[in-house]
């Protein structure tokens, strides 16, 4: 009797073991993750999502990178944006849907080809042309996630885009269908609320608006954080990886970052050197020097002197000297 009762016990004990860790399995993890209260902002007011149509003829694609990891295109706006999309058993993991048309057809492109829903949406920094249409695949059962400095640009400045469900502070993990994802917010660069993406077993990352391919930075800095930006390119350099999805154009490699990097610091120590010397904007602007290398990036013409203005701006309001 006391060796049935034991064996019993056993027994039991074996099933809970089991039952435990298989629920452990199906379950996603998120380590780091903080649970927005939406309903505080379930009546927020929001701009017209000005491409909120379908579009037929949009040009877009989803393609293979490696294993599980793709990416996506799409040219709503006419520079070509993109993110990287991780197919999972358990669900899809998409970044930046880049716009409501693209949006509706990559959560309808993913359910027919992979048969899995999209289950969590990541948003790498609080700006519309990246963030416009998460709210389809909200509409849809995924969670919206953005670092938590996204949450005021997105009430503030209206944006109709989903209010995310999940935030978190310097890193965010993501366990979903034997696959890790994670998120670092390693500075403030390109707006104060970027999350860089990786995903180890691939190496690859996701380095939205802030890494360049042999192109230049947009126009005049916008929403710029000089030493966070360099902080950001000096991390990504020590990282372990050969794939890095930029948002727009081609993916870069660390060697187009490094490229980069020295340009950032070259352009923002000319700026300051001229500055110090008294030169007015005027003066300054046609003093700047570009090697070869920089004169050969993609958007240099339309590019460059709006590059100086905003190194300009930066390093002005960082300086004070003598009064
Ligand atoms: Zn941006």
């Amino acid at each position: 009797m006391v060796t049935k009762l034991i064996s019993f016990s056993l027994c039991l004990l074996a099933f809970l073991f089991f039952a435990y860790n298989g629920l452990a399995q199906s379950r996603d993890t998120l380590i780091g993750a903080v649970y927005v209260n939406k309903s505080l902002y379930k009546d927020r007011e929001v701009l017209p999502d000005v491409y909120g149509k379908p579009n037929p003829r949009l040009q877009k694609s989803l393609t293979q990178v490696k294993g599980n990891l793709y990416r996506h295109t799409n040219d709503t706006i006419p520079s070509l944006h993109s993110g990287l999309v991780l197919i999972t058993k358990a669900g899809a993991i998409v970044i930046d849907p880049a716009l409501t048309p693209a949006a509706i057809w990559l959560n309808d492109e993913i359910k027919k080809r992979f048969k899995v829903p999209v289950k969590y949406v990541i948003l790498t920094h609080a700006h519309y042309d990246h963030a416009g249409g998460s709210q389809i695949f909200q509409q849809n059962g995924a969670k919206v996630i953005i670092q938590k400095n996204g949450l005021e640009p997105i009430i503030g400045e209206k944006l109709p885009i989903a209010m995310p469900d999940i935030v978190y502070d310097k890193q965010l993990t993501i366990k979903l269908g034997g696959e890790t994802v994670i998120l670092h917010h390693i500075a403030p660069s390109h707006s104060n609320s970027m999350s860089i993406v990786s995903f180890p077993a691939y190496k690859a990352l996701q380095l939205t608006d802030v890494g360049q391919s042999n192109t230049m930075p947009y126009n005049d800095f916008l929403d710029f954080y000089y030493d966070g930006w360099i902080e950001t390119l000096d991390w990504v350099l020590q990282q372990d990886v050969d794939y890095i999805d930029i948002g727009h154009y081609t993916p870069a490699t660390k060697e187009t970052i490094k490229n980069e990097r020295d340009y950032m610091v070259d352009l923002h120590q000319q700026v300051l050197n001229l500055v110090r010397q008294g030169q007015s904007w005027d003066q300054l602007y046609r003093n700047v020097k570009f090697s070869d290398k920089v004169k050969s990036w993609y958007g240099f013409a339309t590019m460059s002197k709006l590059n100086i203005l905003g190194m300009h701006r930066w390093v002005t309001n960082h300086r004070r000297g003598v009064w």
